[in-house]
């Protein structure tokens, strides 16, 4: 599977420095400093997992969030947040995200993320596979 990740976050130095460090891990990364930026990027690739600022201008990353669920159940995302109060992360897992990281953010910890959830996607596709299998013989 193609390791592509989007990365959401309306402040470039926070982009720069986590696209850097991705792409050092041999992810593809592509970026966004909006919401709606993103919602467009979407259109053109069917990214699987995703690490969102949650407070951006125009649309927050908790509604983007739902979008992006809403459109594919399957996809993966983690929020990134300058800090997360209960009732934070009660609205995260609402909304859909598998965790949350908070800034200053902890590059390893992403990554690690990222890891679990490229493994998970690919341990859904290898069971869909066994499973179609299955059903031809
Ligand atoms: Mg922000």
């Amino acid at each position: 599977m193609e390791k592509h990740v989007l990365l959401v976050d309306d402040e470039v130095p926070i982009l720069k420095m986590m696209t850097r460090a991705f792409t050092r891990a041999g992810y593809e990364v592509e970026t966004a400093e909006s919401a709606e930026d993103a919602m467009e990027l979407i259109k053109t690739y069917k990214y699987m997992v995703f690490f969102l600022d949650l407070n951006l201008p125009g649309m927050n990353g908790i509604d983007l969030c739902r979008q992006i669920r809403k459109d594919n159940p399957l996809t993966i995302l983690y929020a990134v947040t300058g800090f997360a109060t209960t009732f934070e992360v009660f609205d995260c897992r609402q909304a859909g995200f598998e965790d949350y990281f908070t800034k200053p953010v902890e590059l390893k910890k992403l990554l690690e993320a990222a890891e679990q959830a490229f493994q998970k996607l690919a341990r859904w596709k290898r069971e869909e596979e066994s499973f179609n299998l299955k059903d031809v013989h």
